[in-house]
């Protein structure tokens, strides 16, 4: 895929972070935008910050099928047959897997990889009955590859995300869609303070960790890349058509 101009893309987690980097880089190549997100006041601000006609968001809980499918549906309403998804939700929690509860699994699996899965479910059977190809990024990680010292449950997600995107790209390459895999390091972002989603979880995701982790992490994660740095290199990995980005 050479050309984005034209297109809709539907972008999870896309009011904050990574996923916002991805919605200003696609606008600015003609792109129209459909920023799903569970925070509506990120939605809101994102809106404000892109200031463009051709973006419009949505909330939804990406690990919710009816809610994925009904914003599927609005945003190709509004916007046009979806053809670049981005399924790129998702939240951290720093803990030990002996040490999650089965409510934490629930809300990390279910947000970092049944969200993708709903994503997929939605989109690509309407991508194939379409014909027209397209590209479908899901967002992995570093942690897809590395089981860090702490984050149990992510990194279990984030090695299931790069496995189920390398399986599907097989199974829709006939179908002309491309299938990547985004794998950044760290990212100055908003999923270091995301326990306003689930203000129950407050705390939760320091409180096994030592002090000396978070001293180092957050060291490295200033030497990161920024999102748009990020979002710049998805793009050129739709181009090139590149599994790993
Ligand atoms: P972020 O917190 O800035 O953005 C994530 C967005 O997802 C937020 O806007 C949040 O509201 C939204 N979200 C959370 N739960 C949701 C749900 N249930 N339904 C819909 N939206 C939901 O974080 P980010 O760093 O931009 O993360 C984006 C993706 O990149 C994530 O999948 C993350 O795991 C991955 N990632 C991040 C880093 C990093 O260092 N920041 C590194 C590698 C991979």
């Amino acid at each position: 895929m050479k050309d984005f101009a034209g297109r809709t893309a539907f972008i999870t987690g896309g009011a904050n972070g990574i996923g916002l980097g991805l919605a200003r880089a696609l606008l600015a190549e003609g792109v129209k935008v459909a920023i799903a997100d569970i925070r509506q006041n990120s939605i809101d601000d994102a809106l404000d910050v892109l200031d463009n006609q051709e973006a419009i968001g949505l909330r939804m809980d990406v690990s919710s099928r009816e809610e994925f499918a009904e914003a599927a549906d609005e945003a190709e309403r509004r916007l046009g047959p979806v053809s670049l998804v981005f399924n790129n939700a998702g939240i951290n929690l720093f803990q030990t897997i002996d040490e999650s509860s089965y409510d934490d699994w629930d809300w990390v699996l279910g947000v970092n990889l049944h969200g993708v899965i709903n994503g997929v479910q939605t989109f690509v059977p309407r991508m194939k009955e379409r014909g027209k190809g397209g590209h479908v990024v899901n967002t992995a990680s570093m942690a897809s590859f590395l089981a860090g010292p702490v984050p149990g449950i992510y990194n279990c997600s984030k090695f299931a995300v790069r496995g189920l995107s390398e399986s599907l790209r097989y199974s829709l390459a006939p179908h002309g869609i491309g299938v990547s895999a985004l794998c950044p390091g760290l990212v100055k972002s908003h999923i270091f303070a995301s326990d306003d989603i689930r203000p129950d979880k407050l705390g939760a995701r320091g409180k096994p960790v030592d002090k000396a982790f978070n001293v180092q992490l957050a060291k490295v994660h200033d030497s990161g890349m920024n999102p748009d740095e990020v979002a710049a290199k998805t793009l050129e990995g739709i181009r090139e058509d590149k599994f790993y980005i």
